[in-house]
């Protein structure tokens, strides 16, 4: 058999970074020198890997869509030569970049695995080996044909994870779906829920980046705002709004201004979808008056899927050349495994 290869897309993130000048930061070139002086990493159980590390290396939070699509554009660069990928990355965005790759990489056959540590693999305590040595295993070894991210034993779809936890190493969850694989002492795959191997198709991945002119955003709503915030957020360059609501999606009626400017939004083919603050449960547009104002107004059902997932998704089929009616249809279509419809 010959031996499974794997391509590392270092991306930046806690997992690399070192203690200087009283701050975590991350060092070119230490991650591996790490790596290397390492016996775990070195294991003939492990695949082959190579390891591309980016430039500049980034703390997760100066991410931006352009370098979603570096990493995607990345991936497709070297599809055909590796069995698996394993992006490293910082786990402050890193729920972002897992959804806007599973949006810009169709027809996936091949394991996508995003992953990184809560402690840099510098310190004696880290969680960084374990993520990263798993990682790699499920990237060379199962056929896992999806953007996953894996974190602290579990393997989630990567269109489904938050992050939700800033100190502990269970850092992530998918609130709204299973678990893709629990990793114990055994790896348990849980194949019922997995994206299908696309078929029909002669193998290869389609990319389709992230352009810079799709601009959206994403408001969170709180008693007592006004609709000059929501006025002011909907002004151009922004093509699409994610709106976090309340509950089953329920936003304030009795200010009717609010509700005038999202109409006037709408109307103008700006994209509004509605998700829900809550981890869990979906939205439901027709459950209040609250919520039916709402879709009066214009705006869509985001569903069960989640802000990150959403907006990742806006922002790409933004990219695309589609009428806004099809920007709608296809935001509460189900196209990676991202939104359950009642
Ligand atoms: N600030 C870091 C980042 O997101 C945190 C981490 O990697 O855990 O890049």
């Amino acid at each position: 058999m010959p031996m499974k290869k794997v391509y590392i897309a270092y991306t930046g993130g806690t997992i690399g970074m070192k203690h200087v000048g009283g701050s975590y930061r991350p060092i070119p070139g230490y991650l591996q020198s790490l790596m290397a002086t390492n016996p775990a990493f070195q294991h003939p159980e492990l695949p082959q890997y190579v390891i591309h590390q980016y430039e500049p290396l980034l703390d997760s939070p100066n991410m931006t869509p352009a370098d979603w699509s570096k990493i995607a554009r990345d991936i497709c660069a070297h599809y055909d030569e590796y069995d698996g990928f394993v992006v490293l990355h910082g786990t402050d965005t890193m729920a972002y970049t897992a959804s806007a790759l599973a949006f810009m990489l169709e027809g996936l056959e091949k394991p996508v695995i995003v992953t990184g540590s809560q402690i840099p693999l510098c310190e004696i305590r880290n969680d960084a080996q374990e993520n990263l040595i798993t990682a790699l295993i499920l990237a060379a070894y199962y056929q896992i044909p999806e953007v996953c991210l894996y974190f602290n034993g579990r393997l989630l779809r990567g269109c489904r994870a938050v992050k939700v936890n800033a100190d502990g190493f269970d850092a992530f969850d998918s609130p709204r779906f299973p678990p893709l694989a629990y990793i114990g002492i055994e790896i348990e795959l849980n194949r019922r829920v997995l994206q299908p191997v696309p078929v029909g198709r002669n193998g290869g991945v389609r990319l389709q980046a992230i352009a810079e002119t799709a601009v959206v955003g994403a408001l969170r709503l709180f008693p007592g705002i006004s609709a000059s915030i929501l006025e002011n957020m909907l002004q151009p360059p922004l093509r699409g709004l994610i709106l976090e609501t309340y509950g089953s999606g329920n936003a304030p009626t009795n200010d009717q201004r609010f509700l005038d400017v999202l109409a006037q939004a709408t109307a103008a083919g700006i994209v509004i979808v509605d998700c829900t603050q809550c981890l869990r449960g979906t939205v439901d547009l027709t459950k209040y008056a609250t919520g039916s104002a709402l879709a009066q107004a214009g705006v869509i059902s985001g569903y069960d899927m989640t802000a990150e997932a959403a907006l990742t998704k806006l922002a790409w089929l933004l990219s695309q050349d589609l009428p806004v009616t099809e920007v709608k249809r296809l935001m509460q279509t189900d196209l990676r495994g991202e939104l359950t419809r009642p």
